[in-house]
């Protein structure tokens, strides 16, 4: 791994990180690591603007690892959740290959039963490296098995997983996995001031909420709709569309002023062609839904539709963004590439029917990066997240971050969401993200295509800035401080 000595060890980026970001981070006071960040900032731009390249590069990533960063979509349950063993298969180091290099595995060709014992509770820890090692080469070199590696090298010190290391990896991971364990990984080791997290519905209250701030899940309000549970905590009795529209409002009434977004992963069903459907038209579809009865696929996206809008509406209320999927499937064997290869078109329609929404493309709609670009380049409403992104594909990524920067404003990108569950992967995948930032800005400087002091200059607004601006999250964190479940 030469290319990791190269850069700068995460010692000297804890130096240099610093005090004042630190201190800032922990107590989540983003204002005052961003006033130092521009200081820090500014001095070392003066400084670098006169050495030679090497010396420039060194400067630029001493800055991306001190900034602290917003991290823009997680799906992290709750801390006393994950250590209760919640939410994960199992419960020892196999939970680093349970989400998202099981993918890789299966891909690879490991056979469900094999996957079934690397995850398992029954097998003993130190055994399962017996399972892994036929697969490791094939995987071992992917985004998701580098964040996986990454974080194995930092949180428990171990360089190389093999079946001498595979106690050692336990050990460590038994001894991180107490209560902190958020905390620690995300803010003392990840460098991360604040997370925004999809828990997978309409809204959670978190019990650390500055640090796990939550997006609206809008999933099962405008699919299906999900009557059954989400109706419920309402005490709304729904028999016709206009009292779900109700639901749909006392959800954002008591929640939208706390959230960062919505979010919406409806692209993994369907098409992001969603038409405005008036009430009157789907009535009936809606009562038919309700009763069980016959509702044909076009009546189902008709609904599926109105009710899309009817969300969308409350958000600009609220002056909620909206996150939707795009691109890429998670998974394996059900991917209609026919469909993603659609999103980038549908999310230009979508810029055009609602221009009065802030919309953000989440993945860079991967592999079709290139068409959400020139969506991004075109409407003042669109942005794109490239969380998932780095672990997806972590060439195409730096290709996509020097593009974006040559080719859209530089205040429409979000450089960082790590999409995971278990939160010990996200110390990899912000690793890679800020080594990503600084290769690409690196390069942008190298090919002459913007100067070192801009290059320096973008790091505070890609890492943390733009989210702060689009999320509002200064206002969103003083309301989730006195939120009544803080
Ligand atoms: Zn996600």
């Amino acid at each position: 791994m030469a290319e990791e000595k190269r850069g700068v060890s995460r010692r000297d980026a804890l130096t240099a990180m610093g005090a004042w970001s630190a201190a800032a981070a922990m107590a989540g006071d983003a204002e005052a690591a961003g006033q130092d960040q521009g200081k820090a900032g500014r001095a070392v731009a003066a400084k670098a603007a006169a050495g030679t390249h090497d010396e420039f590069l060194r400067e630029l990533a001493a800055l991306v690892n001190s900034t602290p960063m917003v991290d823009t979509h997680e799906h992290l349950p709750e801390e006393d959740v994950r250590l209760r063993g919640e939410w994960v298969p199992c419960d020892d180091w196999g939970v680093l290959f349970s989400h998202y290099l099981n993918s890789d595995l299966i891909a690879a060709g490991m056979p469900d039963e094999e996957l079934a014992r690397l995850l398992s509770r029954e097998v003993e820890p130190a055994g399962k490296w017996k399972i892994l090692a036929p697969y490791w080469p094939a995987v071992k070199n992917t985004g998701f098995a580098r964040a996986t590696r990454i974080a194995i090298r930092e949180l428990y010190g171990i360089d190389e997983l093999n079946v001498q290391t595979v106690r050692r990896l336990q050990a460590g991971y038994e001894s991180l996995r107490k209560p902190g364990l958020y905390r620690r990984v995300l803010t003392e080791v990840g460098g991360i001031e604040s997370c925004q997290v999809d828990g997978f519905g309409p809204y959670r209250e978190s019990r650390q909420p500055q640090l796990m701030m939550q997006d609206m899940n809008v999933n099962g309000l405008h699919i299906g709709p999900d009557v059954e549970n989400l109706a419920g905590p309402t005490g709304i009795s729904v028999g016709e569309l206009a009292d779900w529209h109700t639901v749909i409002r006392w959800w954002f009434d008591k929640y939208g002023r706390y959230a960062t977004a919505i979010k919406s992963p409806a692209a993994y069903g369907r098409g992001l062609d969603y038409q405005k459907v008036e009430a009157e038209q789907v009535e009936d579809v809606f009562r038919r839904v309700l009763e069980e009865g016959q509702v044909s696929a076009e009546e189902r996206k008709r609904l599926g539709d109105h009710l899309f809008w009817y969300v969308v509406e409350q958000a600009v209320k609220h002056n909620l963004p909206v996150k939707l999927h795009t691109g890429y499937y998670y998974g394996n064997g059900y991917m209609p590439l026919e469909r993603v290869a659609g999103n980038p078109a549908q999310a230009a329609g979508l810029c055009r029917l609602g221009p009065d929404v802030q919309w953000v493309f989440m993945h860079i709609a991967y592999p079709y990066w290139h068409d959400l670009l020139a969506v991004a380049k075109h409407y003042r409403n669109a942005h794109i997240d490239m969380c998932w992104a780095w672990i997806i594909d972590p060439v195409a990524s730096t290709q996509f971050l020097k593009s974006h920067l040559v080719t859209a404003p530089a205040n429409k990108v979000f450089v960082f969401g790590g999409d995971y569950i278990p939160v010990e992967c996200i110390v990899g995948h912000a690793r890679m993200a800020r080594k990503g930032v600084t290769r690409a800005l690196g390069e942008l400087v190298d090919e002459d295509y913007i100067s070192r002091s801009d290059a320096l200059g973008l790091v505070e607004p890609l890492l943390r800035g733009n989210a702060h601006e689009l999320y509002n999250l200064k206002v969103k964190s003083e309301r989730l401080r006195g939120a009544p479940w803080a």
